[in-house]
């Protein structure tokens, strides 16, 4: 197995709530979907505790965005703790890991390159996302 002699830096873990602020279709199987939100900067959860702004150093930082599952309206958050997330209590978390294409702190804008590979979770919540849509992020 190969090893790396890179660094890792371990942020705390955040879920935040972001929207989406365009799309665009780099190539005919990937979209880049755009993503900005209050909670990229620091802010308060749900169950008062303080979250860092989003922060993004490394260039495979990956991220979990969280889906409802099939026939759900909204999804299933795992629960903020202090510097990180656990599982929710009522059942399995639905969530897909993604890189971080690109993070611009001055827009606000975190950028996601999904392959659009057909029917997926997360490539079908890609393929229908529309300016103002929500979804749910912990990491990186
Ligand atoms: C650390 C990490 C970072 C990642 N970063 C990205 C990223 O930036 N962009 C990205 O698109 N994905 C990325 N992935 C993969 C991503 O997490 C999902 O697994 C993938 O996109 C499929 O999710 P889905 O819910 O759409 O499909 P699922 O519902 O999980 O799978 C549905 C079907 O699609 C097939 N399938 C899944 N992915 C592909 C594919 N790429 N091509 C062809 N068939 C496929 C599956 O085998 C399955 O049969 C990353 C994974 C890891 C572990």
């Amino acid at each position: 197995m190969p090893k790396t002699s890179r660094g890792t830096t371990m942020h705390p873990i955040s879920l935040r709530e972001v929207n989406v602020v365009r799309t665009s279709d780099l190539t005919p199987g990937m979209r880049r979907v755009t993503l900005a939100g209050p909670q990229l900067d620091a802010f308060t959860s749900d169950n008062g505790l303080d979250q860092p702004a989003f922060r993004t150093d490394g260039f495979d930082d990956e991220i979990r965005l969280v889906f409802p599952h099939p026939g759900q309206s909204e999804p299933l958050l795992p629960v903020q703790i202090e510097g990180s997330v656990r599982p929710a209590d009522e059942g399995r978390v639905l969530s897909r890991a993604y890189t971080v294409r690109r993070w611009d702190p001055a827009r606000g804008e975190l950028d996601v390159d999904f392959v659009k590979h057909g029917t997926g979770v997360a490539t079908t919540w890609a393929e229908r996302a529309e300016p103002g849509d929500g979804i749910h992020f912990f990491g990186p």
